[in-house]
């Protein structure tokens, strides 16, 4: 198996940038991307920290972000109160007492944080919202980010959010579950894993080593993949997800209250981890794209 350095189309030239940043250790530019362990971290801290608030303000700086005008957003969510945040996959979902809903996603890595006053909220942002208490919370997309208004009637079937599967923390989440989601599938491995209506939060950081720990190459088929395998696979998702959260989930994304997880780049046994030799063979590790993304693997521990 030598190692497969394979073209990818340059088709889509957002790539190529992301895992360069990601690459870089310089925490400021360490690529910024929120996957499950981060998620739902801040969807708990959110939940925690703004139920019960009334909203006073939206003010919607980049009306891209968002399905609905920045004085419509406002009008519609004037005065309403905090019921509950959650997170579905990737996104934060925040249900308003008023029969709306905030549906947050951070796209490629977002700042969302709270403020006590509001004269103490970060200096940029393209969304602040503030409570009739003083406090809100404000979102920094760094690349882009969506910021929707749905009210409960549309979401069930809003577009965004209604195919992403349940999650890995999910408690039905189960081996079983598993086992017959991957049952007749014949794509491969990676594409499989990152793809959200198969299983929602995974997306290319935490891969590298799922799939490492697997012994799974990216491009693998899960069709020929034994009950074995499946077992491993399944156990390495979990492990790896739950060593983020663990250690309080990425170290280069803030959370709500402004603080660092500490799953830094030391943590990771293949990703990001170019030229270096693998930690269980000594094999030196490659970098090489699967469609569309950049992948790390060890060639010899990890075989089609
Ligand atoms: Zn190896």
């Amino acid at each position: 198996m030598g190692k497969k350095t394979s073209r990818t189309p340059a088709k889509n030239k957002q790539i190529p940038a992301i895992s360069i940043r990601i690459r870089i250790k310089d925490e400021k530019e360490t690529g910024k991307v929120a996957e499950l362990p981060e998620i739902v971290k801040i969807a708990g801290q959110m939940r925690d920290t703004l139920r019960g608030k009334s909203i006073h303000t939206v003010a919607l700086l980049q009306e891209k972000c968002s399905n609905v005008a920045a004085d419509e957003f406002q009008k519609r969510v004037a005065g309403a109160r905090v019921d509950d945040t959650w997170h579905k996959g990737k996104w934060i979902i925040t249900k308003l007492d008023n029969g709306e809903n905030i549906l947050l996603s951070l796209g490629m890595g977002a700042d969302v944080l709270y403020f006590e006053r509001e004269k103490s909220e970060p200096e940029k942002y393209q969304i602040k919202v503030l409570f009739s208490d003083g406090s809100g919370y404000t979102v920094r997309f760094c690349w882009f980010g969506k910021f929707l208004l749905i009210p409960d009637d549309k979401l069930a079937s809003e577009p965004n959010t209604k195919d992403i599967a349940i999650d890995p923390f999910s408690e039905e989440f189960t081996l079983e579950y598993f086992t017959s989601l991957l049952k007749g599938k014949r794509s491969q491995v990676k594409a499989f894993l990152i793809n959200q209506k198969n299983v929602g939060g995974i997306g290319n950081m935490y891969m590298h080593d799922i799939l490492f720990k697997a012994r799974l190459h990216p491009q693998r088929k899960i069709s020929d993949m034994s009950g074995d395998e499946i077992k491993l696979f399944y156990t390495s998702i979990m492990e790896q997800l739950n060593l983020s959260r663990e250690k309080g989930a990425f170290a280069y994304e803030k959370d709500f209250f402004g603080q660092k997880g500490g799953f830094t780049m030391d943590y990771f046994l293949v990703g990001y981890k170019e030229n270096q030799p693998c930690p269980d063979c000594g094999e030196t590790i490659v970098s090489m794209k699967t469609s569309g993304t950049s992948s790390f693997i060890c060639p010899a521990c990890q075989k089609i």
